[in-house]
């Protein structure tokens, strides 16, 4: 397949060093058992590398580790604002690497290089920095209390810390999670998505170099039910668990913290509503349309994949929105000219082909889409942009996570009951309103039960605010001062202080 590519391929050395190692205590180690898995490129179904299959033992392992730091090592020794350079530091250096990485990122996951390149390396960077920044700024505080006594409280890192990723923004959701949790100086085991290890590999390579005390940060590739990631959810002395991924492994993740009780946090799945109202501007709506659903392949647990149109607008929006889904450039994300890539691997181009069936049986119709591509794209991933019109908000494709390029458009004839239909669903991560009318997307920014609302905007981000679910899509808040509590235990102290 041609691929445009217009700089050299950065991470070539990277992917010849195979098979790929474990980070435990500062070493690069195999797995116990000797075994490894493969990750292939998306764009082609061509294996990139063969990376260590961690499991039980190994975990244990990193378990240990983790914990000697956090009880022994130089780490809790450390000042805060050496804490902080060293984040400051591992930014600094993801960003003198960031072609590398934005490349290995698309090889690994498929997405376009433009997105790699504009999205999730820098917002990386910029989320170490942003808790870099947090870790001179903890604080704890004093009490009005009686007089007898004096009390006060301390925050303190709430210890070794077991981080679960997906593999849609594999190196952005390694920052996420490592970012606030070294910044208040816990030490954290991360498990990677099987599909996408790499990047979190080249980061733990970075993260040895900028200095970080070994067994801080240790990375245990491998797969999750009864393997790596359930023997760290399940771990006796992990304290905590943040995890992002599917609804039904964060309920396996819940159930499986109750050995020990440990700390939670889930950030889940969507289904989050689109709101365009007759009086919006309705190209810049459409433009949010698609970023919503077909940015990340629509791999993104914030989609918007609901699209509710004003009945007024309705078909004049979907044909402009169809007119542009057809117009996306499809292609291995390598290519500079790519605007949607291949999904991350054939079990989600399945699921999503199944939930294309699913909508057309429940009687929905397409507006376009709805099959892969023929061709060369064929080796890869890929399917088209589809959009589903005719849609009512209890059907499967409107209730459903696809975590795919398809849209559920609902047309909507009144202001009064909108709220209520966007709300009829399990999820509440996000939601977006577009109008012209200041009053009404406060009102039903305040009436939609969801985390984020984007209003006039779509996928909007940044490190300083918070980000998580209502209702099944997850508890807790990541990002801003919200990751801070996360991450971190408070403590009061009574002083006896009477005469
Ligand atoms: P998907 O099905 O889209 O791959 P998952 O929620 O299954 O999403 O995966 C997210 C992360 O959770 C991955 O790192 C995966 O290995 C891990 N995982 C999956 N099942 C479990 C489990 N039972 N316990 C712990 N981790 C798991």
């Amino acid at each position: 397949m041609a691929v445009t590519l217009e700089k050299e391929l950065l991470c070539k050395d990277f992917l010849t060093q195979q098979p790929k190692k474990l980070l435990i205590d500062g070493k690069w180690i195999p797995a116990e058992s000797g075994k490894t898995f493969e990750t292939k490129n998306p764009a082609t179904d061509e294996v990139l590398a063969k990376v260590a299959e961690g499991d039980k033992v190994d975990i244990e392992k990193a378990v240990k580790a983790a914990r000697q730091a956090f009880e022994k090592g130089p780490w809790r020794k450390m000042s805060a604002a050496a804490r902080g350079r060293l984040l400051y530091k591992l930014a600094d250096a993801i960003e003198e690497h960031a072609e590398e990485f934005a490349q290995l990122e698309t090889l690994d996951n498929g997405k376009p290089i433009r997105e790699s390149r504009h999205v999730d390396v820098p917002q990386t960077v910029e989320t170490f920095r942003y808790y870099a920044g947090w870790a001179t700024k903890l604080e704890g505080e004093t009490l009005n209390v009686n007089d007898n006594f004096f009390n006060y409280t301390l925050r303190e890192p709430v210890g070794v810390v077991g981080q679960i990723i997906p593999w849609n923004f594999p190196l952005l959701m390694a920052a996420w999670k490592f970012g606030p949790a070294l910044a208040t100086g816990n030490t954290v085991i991360l498990k990677p998505a099987e599909q996408t290890p790499l990047t979190a590999l080249r980061l733990g390579e970075l993260i040895c170099e900028v200095g970080f005390p070994d067994g801080v940060v240790n990375i245990v590739t491998g797969f999750g039910p009864n393997a790596a990631g359930e023997a760290l959810a399940t771990h006796m002395d992990v304290d905590k668990i943040a995890f992002t991924g599917e609804d039904k492994t964060g309920r396996e993740i819940v159930k499986a913290s109750t050995v020990n009780l440990k700390r939670v946090s889930l950030e889940l799945g969507g289904k989050a509503p689109n709101i365009v109202f007759a009086d919006a501007d309705i190209d810049a709506a459409i433009k949010g349309a698609i970023t919503g659903i077909f940015f990340n392949q629509g791999q993104v647990c914030c989609a918007g994949s609901r699209l509710f149109l004003e009945r007024p607008i309705y078909d004049e929006f979907l044909s402009k929105l169809t007119h542009q889904a057809n117009s996306l450039r499809q292609g291995p994300g390598l290519d500079e000219k790519t605007q949607i890539g291949p999904q991350v691997s054939k079990e989600q181009l399945d699921r999503i082909l199944s939930y294309i069936d699913i909508a057309k049986k429940e009687g929905a119709s397409l507006a376009c889409g709805g099959e892969r591509p023929a061709g060369e794209l064929s080796r890869g991933y890929f399917v088209k942009p589809t959009i589903f019109k005719g849609v009512q908000n209890s059907m499967r494709i409107a209730q459903e996570e696809v975590f795919g390029p398809v849209l559920a458009v609902i047309p909507f004839t009144s202001a009064e009951d909108i709220a209520e239909q966007a709300n009829k669903v399990t999820y509440g991560l996000s939601g977006a309103v577009w109008t012209k009318d200041i009053k009404k997307a406060h009102r039903l920014a305040a009436q939609i039960k969801a985390g984020t609302i984007w209003v006039n905007c779509y996928n909007v981000f940044d490190p300083a605010v918070p980000f998580g679910g209502y209702k099944m899509s997850g508890y807790g808040r990541e990002l801003g001062k919200h990751a801070i509590e996360l991450y971190t235990n408070i403590k009061s102290v009574w002083v006896n202080v009477a005469d």
